[in-house]
């Protein structure tokens, strides 16, 4: 049987991109399906304009520290307009490249929602084609509960399009980006409480990345309250009132739910072609990404594995390599590196202590907590952390966690070491950078015996 193309992919974010790319470059016809903007979460609503405001965020900080350095600094000012117009601007810049991307390498382009008929038909706006294999990678979605009130909070998605800076900020989650967007309200001049209903924030952490990242966030000003929920949410004339589940209330401009994200499947035609789902509506794949139905694969977030951008881009490699280069491969999602840009930033690869103990039974710790170089002359308070967890018997180093100024830079390096399995006496015999933060991932001698 002949088909329109060799290969139809549903959604143009990192993975789909990626994907279309390899596969057309190794001489499959390819299409691929886009209902929002080419470019997917990371690119337009997620890590990039993220990052952006980041960085704007911190110069509050970088302002006062300069003065110490002998800087004159006037009373600076912030224009939340000027930053989301700039953002736009390269975010634009940015979803063009994508178009260019897709023409180059010859990836037929359908700006619309495709769904599937079954599994070799798509229905994509008011047209029907056929595809030998389908890919699907079509990422996932913000989800908030089912809060009286709930329509008058945002998600990151409206975040990063607000009209104006909002004062008083309620951020309500513990995880990445709760914690990433209270430190971005909170530079930025807002008041910020962070509400998370459990113990410690960042759950799934190194615990002592957990408690210092709650300490450092506190220090430079969010209000982190744990054990906390909002109940209910009401409009007032003065902005939002928030009651809490303990039935206290707080007042605030805006209040901005990161409370996880759904991968986006629904009323996509999956059931319909036998494709077979996990309980919380992900797509199920094998080490190879495909799914339940031979001709069909699934990469990036919707399969919900590790949702990281760089992740996607390599199941999307893998996937091509397997089903169009004639070397199947399946990615390893083991010793993957990841940043959270909150402030001061984490970096992490391998497993936590608890992950490692759980595993390997006794495991050596190594743990450095100090106050960066920078800090001795703005009299500024911030520490960091630098954490190594070896497996006592191989000397493997099983995980390295960092708190710290660049931590993200810092650990993509570090990530190599250990993808390469890596031994404690192999960072030993490194020398270090001196004088920098990094230093100290090879220069721990002592074991850290505390809890
Ligand atoms: P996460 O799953 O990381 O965090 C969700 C948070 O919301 C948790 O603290 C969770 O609490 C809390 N929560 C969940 N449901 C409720 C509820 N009903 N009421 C109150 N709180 C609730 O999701 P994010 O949205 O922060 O991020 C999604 C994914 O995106 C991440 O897992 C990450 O892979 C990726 N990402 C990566 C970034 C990076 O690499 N820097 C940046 C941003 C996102 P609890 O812990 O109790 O479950």
């Amino acid at each position: 049987m002949t088909y329109d193309y060799d290969l139809f992919i549903i959604g143009a974010g990192s993975g789909g991109v990626r994907a279309s790319r390899i596969s057309s470059g190794m001489g499959a016809k390819v299409a691929i399906a886009e209902e929002h903007r080419v470019g997917g979460t990371c690119v337009i609503r997620g890590c990039v304009p993220k990052k952006l405001f980041v960085y704007a965020s911190h110069f509050a900080e970088d302002f006062e520290d300069a003065k110490n350095y002998g800087w004159t600094v006037e009373k600076p000012q912030h224009d939340w307009k000027t930053l989301i117009r700039n953002k736009d601007t390269e975010i634009d810049r940015l979803n063009s490249i994508y178009y260019t991307i897709l023409s180059n390498n010859n990836v037929e382009l359908y700006e619309s929602r495709a769904e599937l008929i079954d599994n070799h038909t798509v229905k994509v706006g008011d047209k029907i084609v056929t595809a030998e294999y389908i890919l699907i990678a079509t990422g996932g979605t913000p989800t908030m509960p089912d809060v009286p009130g709930i329509e008058h909070a945002i998600s990151s998605n409206e975040a990063f399009y607000l009209e104006e800076m909002p004062k008083r900020v309620v951020v309500v989650g513990g995880g990445y980006i709760a914690v990433e967007f209270a430190g971005i309200f909170n530079g930025l001049g807002a008041e910020v409480i962070q509400l998370y209903r459990g113990e410690q924030i960042l759950r799934g952490f190194d615990h002592h990345v957990q408690a210092m990242v709650a300490q450092e966030i506190t220090k430079k000003g969010v209000d982190l309250r744990t054990h906390s929920n909002p109940a209910k949410i009401e409009k007032t004339a003065t902005g939002l009132r928030i009651t809490l589940e303990d039935g206290s209330t707080l007042e605030a401009d805006a209040i901005m739910y990161a409370t996880g994200r759904r991968p986006n499947t629904e009323g996509m035609g999956l059931e319909s072609a036998g494709v077979e789902m996990k309980p919380n509506g992900a797509v199920k794949v094998d080490a190879y990404s495909k799914t339940s139905i031979d001709n069909i694969y699934s990469v990036g977030d919707v399969t919900d594995r590790i949702a990281l951008t760089p992740v996607a881009i390599h199941e999307g490699m893998a996937f091509a390599e397997t089903v169009f280069g004639n070397k199947p491969r399946a990615f390893e999602h083991s010793d993957v590196p990841s940043a959270v840009f909150s402030q001061p930033p984490v970096g992490s690869v391998g497993l936590t202590e608890a992950e490692a103990r759980e595993k390997h039974g006794d495991v050596d710790i190594y743990k450095s907590e100090f106050r960066p170089m920078k800090q001795t002359l703005t009299q500024g308070s911030e520490r960091a952390m630098v954490k190594l967890i070896v497996e006592p018997k191989s000397d493997r180093v099983l995980g390295v966690h960092i708190v710290g100024a660049d931590a993200g830079e810092i650990i993509q390096g570090i990530g190599i070491a250990v993808k390469c399995g890596a031994t404690k006496e192999q960072f030993d015999a490194t020398v270090g950078v001196h004088p920098t933060l990094a230093e100290e991932i090879v220069t721990m001698r002592e074991k850290y015996t505390g809890d």
